[in-house]
């Protein structure tokens, strides 16, 4: 659906809606009568002059009177954003781009210049979220295909390299998964589904277990979430092993198929959307997809914990005390904190058995990450200093941004105080950093390990405020494992 375009000649007359994007500090150099000459100009010339891009961009969308273009689009992006943000301003292209009338066209070209080299990557994202979202309607039978060209600050085509295009399409298959209605993709499909993905591939090897052989392997944790479901909870383990590495990374992927609440249910409202429970798996099976076509000499491995939190008689319940795979005991104090648990066993299992030089883990966790910081920053929670610094600077550099939120034992340790087991599930005080509070549960189960580690908590990022998929992490994990 997306395709590269590797030249600017005759891109003008070539596409039924095309789109010119560009920060306002280009236009001002007139980039855009460089890059494309032939286009029609005149008739957005004097929006141009009389616009600003503001701190959100702006868009003018033209009518040609003419078939190819029959819309023309310019979207001027801000001159400046906060360094919390990506200098590619990916928020705020794929926003403007969703604003394109393109009157029903099935061939729109969009061409983008960039002040940074370095954001090619990033505003392809937001190209490609862009392109996945005007096709996300599951019974169109035509699909709009985009034709995207980006070029540096002096109009040079920049080429799209083989690992970019690697994490475009990993986007689309994790934007799949979780858009998938629950029904469909239930822990058994899922399970398929990555078998499908990642079996026959190029130095990988995948190991699935699951229902009763959790227990021989002391992953309680995932089996007790998932007890109550038809289908089998699992954990799957996708090992990326080159014939030569000098450091292992383990990214753990919490992959709730479904999360009723179980017991401690969620009401009405708040299942709405429940499906994005698997987001921070989709991520790490999208970046994983990405990693193994990109050839790294690093050992990845990808820990899924595929589970449905369901009710029903075998459910697990509020009060139940787990033996954790990390050997500590967990007494349930809500059922809705499951993630957590199920995250928990996949840590300690991943580390302990590949002794890893850094492990990550990326889950949609805790509503309270979307109090502390929103929709456009994932939480993330680290015990190195080094490495949150590291994951910060890939957010920026790819547009998966992330906000660092604190991991400080010593102040979250007690919020998980239980009189008959080591911890409760979920904290007391939900005005003390509950996220925090979620990222020291995980963390007890690798306290002993001395791992550099780090949580993303990805809960306001797996889907828009529209209940659609985002792609959120591929990139970023994608490009973590190069990073390292
Ligand atoms: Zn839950």
């Amino acid at each position: 659906m997306l395709k590269q375009v590797t030249t600017l000649k005759g891109l003008e007359k070539k596409f039924d809606t095309l789109v010119y994007a560009a920060p306002e500090n280009l236009f001002k150099k007139k980039l855009h009568t460089k890059v494309l000459p032939n286009a029609k100009w005149d008739l957005v010339d004097h929006a141009l002059k009389s616009s600003t891009a503001g701190s959100k961009g702006t868009i003018i969308n033209t009518w040609t009177g003419e078939t190819t273009p029959s819309t023309f689009s310019v979207i001027m992006l801000p001159e400046k954003v906060s360094h919390y943000n990506s200098p590619a301003r990916r928020e705020q292209l794929y926003s403007q781009l969703t604003a394109i009338k393109t009157n029903k066209s099935k061939n729109i070209g969009i061409v983008i210049s960039i002040d940074d080299p370095d954001m090619q990557l990033a505003v392809s994202c937001a190209v490609q979220r862009y392109t996945c979202y005007i096709n996300r309607k599951v019974m169109a039978k035509e699909k709009t295909q985009v034709h995207l060209l980006v070029t540096d600050s002096e109009g040079s085509v920049l080429k799209m390299s083989d690992s970019i295009q690697s994490i475009l399409d990993a986007m689309v298959l994790s934007i799949d998964i979780v858009n998938a209605p629950p029904s469909d993709l239930g822990p058994d499909a899922y399970a398929k589904l990555i078998r499908k993905t990642f079996e026959k591939r190029k130095h990988t090897s995948l190991t699935e277990i699951k229902g009763e052989e959790l227990l021989k392997s002391n992953l309680s944790g995932i089996y007790n979430v998932g007890r109550g479901s038809n289908e089998k909870p699992r954990l799957i383990v996708v090992d990326y092993k080159p014939s030569s590495f000098k450091k292992t990374v383990v990214l753990v992927g919490k992959g709730l198929t479904y999360d009723t609440g179980g017991l401690s249910l969620k009401t009405d409202g708040n299942l709405v959307g429940m499906k994005m429970d698997l987001g921070g798996s989709a991520a790490v099976v999208g970046a994983l997809d990405a990693i193994i076509k990109q050839e790294p000499k690093v050992r990845v491995i990808a820990a899924l914990g595929v589970v449905e939190n369901m009710i029903g008689p075998n459910s697990y319940k509020v009060d139940d005390i787990i033996t954790m795979h990390s050997g500590k005991t967990v007494e349930i104090n809500n059922t809705d904190a499951e993630g957590r648990v199920v995250l928990a066993d996949c840590l300690s299992f991943t580390a302990r058995k590949y002794n890893p030089d850094y492990i990550v883990d990326a889950a949609t966790l805790t509503g309270a990450q979307m109090i502390a910081t929103g929709r456009y920053f994932a939480g993330l929670m680290s015990n190195d200093a080094e490495l949150e610094s590291i994951m910060v600077n890939v957010g920026k550099k790819t547009g998966d941004l992330m906000c660092a939120l604190p991991f400080a034992p010593e102040y979250f340790e007690d919020e998980l105080m239980s009189e008959l087991a080591d911890m409760k599930n979920s904290a007391k005080d939900r005005f003390n950093a509950p996220s925090s509070a979620a990222a020291q549960f995980l963390f007890n189960h690798i306290s002993d390990l001395d791992t550099p580690w780090a949580h993303i908590d990805m809960a306001g990022q797996a889907m828009c405020a529209k209940n659609i998929a985002t792609g959120y992490g591929v990139a970023l994990l994608a490009e973590l494992v190069q990073s390292l």
